[in-house]
């Protein structure tokens, strides 16, 4: 199944849910940066899986289990080839972005010491501030973050500022989620490095948006969900440099993880079974695998250039809207607008954009600190996918002059 050269009627069809109507009206889906639909082929696998193929997996000698872990470690083996990862055992399965953060937060974090400094940005998902704000808790360590500017962009200057030698790690999202801002990532690594730093990058939404070399962008670690790429809730993946992750203790203990238990105690599987504690994800895990498959066969660099499309062409209607304020026009950016509009609350202007078929998020987009950046309660955000169209961006400025009216602009 290939939709290469890509065509967005062609992609679309591959889309079930994309065909269906809301509130008497066809939807229109704007919530990709929350979670992205998900083709019929990933729907097969996963069906076909639980028909057919469900068994546990290592441990068993007979088929199904023995089918069941193959498929599991094939999955695993495409996702670090689609990443560039240099061998299977440096990704680990996790149930997703939040989890991966929470377990490098934990592990990588039993090694550091009071005083020991954690970087982050004023524009993170909460997943990569809560769970450092737990370590500081527990080591009594410093989280610093890197400010940025009002359109939405790091501010480098502040940032070569923040960098010393007492920097262990920077955890740092590849795109925001609320303004989608792209970091330059590579940048910040290579800086990053020459202190001695590991760098963590939230590739939440950059999974679906970029093509994504680890080995080239030199990143420590690497996290992402597999709902936000097309592929199933509950799954994700923590990439880990292969020695860095041999260095850290496990995580979770539990079956599988272990290489032999005694009361007296235990000692630990290699990697990356080590950081698996208990039964898997298994048709999620090869979901996933089915949801990687299906972005190969789409042509990413037009696929990008789409996105970037609907991206502008919103931005430039919006921009001309009275009273609208755009949250987020970082120059380097993708897939994501969010505003706000004078006197109207995002709440309101989401919930009559829904009456009419069409799916926005609004709110805080779990950046609180973001919002008190902007001292704004929330925005609408609009977040593409590659399967969306002009056209659908025109019945989304119709139905939004149609609210604005509603309430009273
Ligand atoms: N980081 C970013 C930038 C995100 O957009 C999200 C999801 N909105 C997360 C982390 C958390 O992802 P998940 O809820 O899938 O763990």
């Amino acid at each position: 199944m290939s939709v290469s050269p890509f065509s967005v009627q062609a992609v679309r069809s591959l889309f079930p849910a994309l065909n269906q109507t809301v509130f008497g009206k066809q939807l229109i889906y704007f919530d990709n940066g929350a979670t992205s639909q998900k083709p019929q082929v990933v729907l097969d696998t996963l069906a076909k899986y639980y028909a057919l193929e469900n068994a546990n997996i290592h441990r068993g000698v007979h088929y199904l289990s023995q089918q069941a872990t193959t498929a599991y470690e094939a999955a695993r083996k495409q996702i670090q080839q689609y990443i560039g990862a240099g061998a299977p055992e440096e990704i680990i399965f996790t149930k997703g972005t939040t989890d991966s953060i929470n377990l490098v937060a934990f592990s990588f974090g039993e090694r550091l010491n009071a005083g020991d400094e954690i970087l982050i940005s004023a524009m993170e998902h909460h997943s990569n501030i809560v769970p450092w704000q737990l370590l500081c808790e527990r080591k009594g360590c410093v989280l610093k973050v890197i400010p940025i500017t009002k359109k939405g962009e790091l501010d480098l200057e502040a940032f070569d500022k923040l960098l010393n030698e007492r920097t262990k790690l920077l955890a740092i999202t590849h795109i925001s989620n609320t303004l989608g801002t792209i970091n330059p990532v590579k940048e910040l690594i290579s800086k990053a490095h020459l202190f001695g730093a590991k760098v963590l990058l939230d590739g939440a939404q950059s999974i679906q948006h970029l093509s994504i070399d680890v080995k080239d962008l030199d990143c420590d670690f690497y996290t992402f969900s597999g709902h936000k790429v097309f592929g199933p809730t509950g799954i994700g993946v923590l990439y880990g440099k292969a020695a860095l992750l041999d260095s850290m203790p496990p995580y979770q203990g539990g079956g599988d993880m272990i290489a032999k238990v005694t009361f007296e105690r235990s000692t630990y599987n290699t990697l990356p079974l080590k950081f698996e504690a208990g039964t898997p994800h298994i048709a999620g895990a090869i979901g996933l695998g089915s949801a990687i498959s299906f972005l190969q066969s789409i042509d990413m660099e037009a696929a990008a250039k789409h996105e970037h499309d609907l991206t502008t062409y919103a931005q430039g209607i919006l921009d001309t809207f009275e009273g609208l304020q755009l949250i987020g026009e970082a120059k380097n950016k993708t897939s994501v607008v969010s505003f706000i509009i004078d006197g109207m609350h995002p709440f309101d202007i989401g919930t009559l954009l829904d009456k009419q078929g069409i799916a926005v998020r609004t709110g805080h987009h779990c950046t609180q600190p973001l919002m008190d950046f902007y001292q704004i309660p929330g925005t609408v955000r609009a977040s593409f996918a590659f399967y969306n169209t002009r056209e659908e961006i025109d019945t989304f400025i119709t139905a939004l002059q149609r609210s604005m009216q509603i309430l009273g602009a």
